[in-house]
Order: C-alpha cells, then structure tokens, then sequence
C-alpha cells in the first residue's frame, strides 16, 4: 500500500465524499481534507426536485452527512464554505479562500482529488439572470421561495432534470411549459421513445415547445425564437451541465476533446499527484469515444477507484455506459449504452430492434406496456444501447441489459439470462429474453425487418406495405397504402401477395408481422417485418418535426 500523508478532495458530495470515506478506511493515519464551496456535504442532489415539489417534505432529508458526522465517523476535516481558489502543481499545493470571513491560506497535499462536478449551463441570452437553476441546497432554497405565490412556470430545457423539476413545479399546482430547443425531449432516446415521454407530460397538463429556442427571459416570461412568449412568473434554466474545469485548466492540468478533465485508467490527470472523477472528467464510452456522463452512479464509482488508486491497491475504470433512469409524469425512461440517432451520425452500422411487451403477465391485473429498444452491432451481436419507456418495469429490464453489456454478452445470448418470473413480477419470457429471441431470429438471418423511418421510402419503391392484423384493426387506422390480409389468412391468400415486390409486411407491435414474415418467406417472397410494428412506426412519424 502506499502512504501519503496528506490528502486533499475538492468537492464534497458524490464523487468526492466517497473519496473521502474510502481513503480513511484504507488510510487511517492520513490527515484527509475535504473543501466544499457551498454549506453542505454529502447532500442528496438527486432529490432536490422531488423537494421542490413537495413530495420529500423534510428539508433535513437532503442532507445526509455533516461535517460534524463525518468527523466524528471517519475523522475527516471537513470544510464547508471553503473554496479551492488555485492549484500549484509543482509545489502540490492547493489555495484556499474561507468564504465566511475571506481568510486565504494555503493546504499542502501528497495527493489531491479533485471531485468539483459540474456547472449549470447559463445560455448567454438577455435576462437570463432571471432563470433559476437547480444544482445544490442553496439553489433549491431560492427555487421554493420563488414558487411560493407563483401561478405558471416555463422550464428550458427538457433533459431530465428540466422533467422532474417540471412535474414537480406541475405538483405544486403551477402551469408550466417545456421549452425545448431540438425536436424531442430526453435526448438519451431516440424520438420515437422520446415522443412517448413528451405524449405524458401533456396527458399531465404540461405544455410541451420542441423546436423552439429561448432568446429573452423576461418579467412576463421567456420570449421564443418564432417571436412567442411563454408566460411565467418563475423561469427555470435546466440546459444541461458543463465539467466545473476552471481550477484544473488554470493549473495547465489536460483537458479532453469532449472539454471534461483526461484521466487514465487509474483515474490520474496529467499532474503528478492529481487525480479526477465524477461529472468533471471525461469518461470511456461503449463505442471507444471519449464522452460526458453526468451521473451520480459513475461519481460514486469513480470516488472508490480514485481512492483504492492513493492507496495503491489495482484499479480498472470501467466504460461508463451512461445507465440512467428518470421519472416522468408516471412513466420509467431509462435508457443504457448509445443511441441509434449517434449510430446513425457516427455511420457505424448497427441493427435496431423494438419490442411493446407488458411488464408482467397480461392475464394478472395492472399489467401496462412497455416500449424497449435495443441497438446491437450487426457483425458482432454486441449489445450497443437499450431504451425502456413505460409504467413499470423499464428499470429492471435497462439494468438487467446495461449488467448484460458489462459482462460483454452478446444480443442473442440475452434468449439464455435465467430471469425470475411469477405473474405480477414479469413473464416466463422476460421482455429481456424476448430481445434476446428476436436478436438471435435476425443474427441467424431468419428474419429481416425495416425501420419506421424506412417505411415511406419502401412504398415508394414499390414495397407492398401488408397489414396482418384483424380487419377491424385495419379498419381503425393503418399505413397509408396498406393493404389487409389478416395473419389467419395469410396461407389461403398467397396469390394476393407478390413475388416480384418486395413485401413490408407489420402488425400491431411485430409479432404477428413476425410469423407472416416467416410464412411468406418460406413461400418465396422477398419480405421484411416492420420492427415495433404500427406503434412504433406511429410514434416514429409523430414525433417527425
Ligand atoms: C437536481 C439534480 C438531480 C439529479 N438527479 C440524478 C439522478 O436521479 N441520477 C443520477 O445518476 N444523477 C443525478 N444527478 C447528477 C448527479 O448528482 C451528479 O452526477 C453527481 O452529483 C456528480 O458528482 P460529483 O462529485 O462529480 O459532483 P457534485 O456531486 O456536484 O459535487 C461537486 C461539489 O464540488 C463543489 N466545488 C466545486 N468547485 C469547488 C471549489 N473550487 N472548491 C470547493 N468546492 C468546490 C461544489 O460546490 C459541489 O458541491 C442530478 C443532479 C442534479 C443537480
């Protein structure tokens, strides 16, 4: 083990206390410092929304520790409203200001963690002093005093915290809208899962803006591009986060292209002494890149391998595959690995498979449907990313699949996980097996499918866009150009179907449009399933700009 005798951390909450926590009990003779600019430690960022909204009640259940606690526990020094001001790498020295009373001085380390997150990004656009934004304790005190007495809010940004914190200004009882800059809200999804996030909040009563950018925030509210004003008497600004890397540029330590602090494997900067993690670093993505993944789950992580990495104990740094989840407005979004509107900017080929599977079995009650995606390499059978959007149970199959990529299994081997089932729990096969079925039917080459966004172009093609589901389904609505041959009929009514066209046939969700595409296959037609079947490609042409 080694033993450095002094060690300092910059910033006092995810990444840094666990930092902290884990060196004393690795290091107990080591004199550990924690600087924390704002008033509180090891506080419950990911709450504050549900605080704002009243649905954690106490203020006190944000704050986890104190610098009293961690004393008394770990025998941490612990210093709140001290601000790391510089850093001399040379001299491994680290510049401190007490905000209380203006004091300087001056800490020495051996070892240094630098943890200090990220900032809220502020867009440059008159007024914007006016908008609220949501990163601590403090900030979450001005927002509830704002809100008091206030009768519409408008949140820029629908990331997911503008979402929570938008659901829950809308539980306080405020009119409140979205305003989104891109065409789709949660830009960790594709837009046709993210159109079903954007469908709830207005079920909920929120207006919802894509495609519209701020430019003045104002007394009345924030004025928009195409020259309308959202009314509002409280603005809140959650546009994103950008690595907090002030103090480490300034002291010449390496930033990466994607602008977060270059770290190793082991979590060292490019300064002896130095290290980094949570929000302000730059992690390894699954395609090989290098990216930003603001999460408390990779803080927390980082915090431990950061500090087993001091001690030196072996470390290895995993990719960060950027597993999130969020509520909104009842529904799981969760979502793991990359997307395939990436894929599809980065050129790398990729298959996409859909599926609209119920999150227990149907015949015992509540059961609600999911939407999953999965995006797998279509050489290697690697999982690439997965989305879950639904009531319930988006979060067991996103973990399950995101613990699936780290173990490195393939899309197929998905049909193998040995998953628990009993009827209100989920299905004898798991919507995770079901991926894994359908990626298997396709990595065989049983089955080809064709995309919601490659339907209109196959029509004009000449493709014959074949409805199977019932008549009375196709009566209801279907494809434009579509013709009818229910499932049932398919075998009698084969002269209907050409063997000189291709044949886009769909049902529902794709199951059904599953067994057609296999029946006629065998009958000699050229055919595709219509992955995710018309719901998909439904929520896919909705959410068009
Ligand atoms: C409202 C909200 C909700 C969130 N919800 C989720 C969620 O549901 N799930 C999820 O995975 N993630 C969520 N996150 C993100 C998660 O909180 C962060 O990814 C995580 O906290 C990052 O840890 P960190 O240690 O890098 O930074 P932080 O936890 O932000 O801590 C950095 C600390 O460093 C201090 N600091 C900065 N500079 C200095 C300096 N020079 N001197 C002294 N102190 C300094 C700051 O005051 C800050 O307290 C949420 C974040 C917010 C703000």
């Amino acid at each position: 083990m080694n033993n450095p005798k002094s060690i300092v951390i910059i910033g006092g909450v995810a990444g840094g206390m666990s930092a902290a926590t884990r060196l004393r009990r690795l290091l107990e003779d080591a004199t550990i410092t924690v600087l924390e600019r704002s008033g509180n430690v090891s506080f419950a960022n990911c709450g504050l929304p549900y605080y704002v909204g009243g649905v954690i009640e106490e203020r006190s259940a944000l704050l986890l520790q104190t610098p009293e606690s961690l004393f008394d526990r770990f025998r941490l020094d612990v210093r709140i409203h001290h601000e790391a001001t510089a850093i001399d790498v040379a001299r491994r020295v680290v510049a401190v200001r007490d905000l209380a009373t203006g004091q300087e001085s001056e800490l020495a380390y051996d070892a240094l963690v630098l943890s200090p997150g990220a900032r809220a990004v502020r867009p440059p656009i008159p007024g914007i002093d006016r908008a609220l934004t949501l990163r601590d304790i403090e900030d979450t005190d001005r927002m509830t005093e704002a809100i008091a007495g206030a009768g519409s809010a408008a949140v820029i940004g629908g990331g997911f915290i503008g979402l929570e914190v938008a659901e829950n200004l809308r539980h306080r009882g405020l009119d409140v809208t979205v305003v989104e800059a891109t065409d789709q809200v949660m830009a960790p999804l594709d837009p046709e899962m993210a159109r079903l996030v954007a469908d709830a909040l207005e079920a909920d009563g929120i207006a919802v803006r894509l495609g519209a950018s701020a430019v003045e925030i104002s007394e009345g509210g924030v004025r928009l591009a195409d020259g309308d004003v959202v009314a509002a008497d409280v603005v809140v600004a959650a546009i994103g986060v950008r690595p907090d890397t002030t103090l480490a540029a300034a002291a010449g330590i390496e930033l990466g292209q994607a602008g977060g602090i270059a770290v190793d494997d082991e979590l060292r900067t490019s300064a002896p002494g130095v290290w980094a993690v949570g929000d302000v670093i730059e992690k390894r993505r699954p395609d090989g890149t290098a990216g930003l993944v603001p999460l408390a789950g990779p803080a927390n992580r980082q915090g431990r391998l950061a500090a087993d990495s001091i001690a030196g104990l072996p470390v290895r740094n995993p990719r960060a595959l950027g597993t999130a989840v969020v509520g909104v407005c009842g529904l799981q979004v969760a979502a793991t690995g990359v997307t395939e509107k990436a894929l599809r900017a980065s050129g790398r080929p990729h298959r996409v498979i859909h599926t609209h599977p119920l999150n227990h079995a149907g015949y015992y009650p509540g059961a609600s449907a999911l939407a999953l995606k999965l995006l797998v390499d279509p050489d290697s059978d690697a999982i690439l990313g997965a989305q879950a959007v639904g009531a319930s149970g988006a979060d067991k199959r996103i973990d399950v699949i995101a613990t699936a990529m780290t173990a490195g299994m393939t899309a197929s081997e998905l049909l193998d996980l040995d998953l628990c089932y009993a009827p209100q729990f989920g299905s004898a096969k798991d919507p995770v097996n079901m991926l894994g079925y359908l990626a298997d039917n396709q990595h065989r080459g049983l089955v080809r499918t064709a995309q919601w966004h490659e339907v209109a172009d196959l029509a004009t093609h000449g493709a014959m866009l074949l409805d199977v589901r019932t008549v009375g389904e196709f009566a209801a609505g279907t494809i434009p150009g579509a013709v009818n041959v229910p499932l049932d009929e398919v075998r009698e009514r084969l002269d209907e179907i050409p063997v000189d066209a291709e044949v886009l046939v769909f049902c529902a969700v794709g199951q059904r449009g599953h067994s057609a595409t296999r029946l006629l296959a065998q009958a000699g037609r050229t055919v595709r399933n219509l992955d995710g079947g018309i719901k998909t490609w439904r929520a896919g042409v909705r959410a068009r700009p």
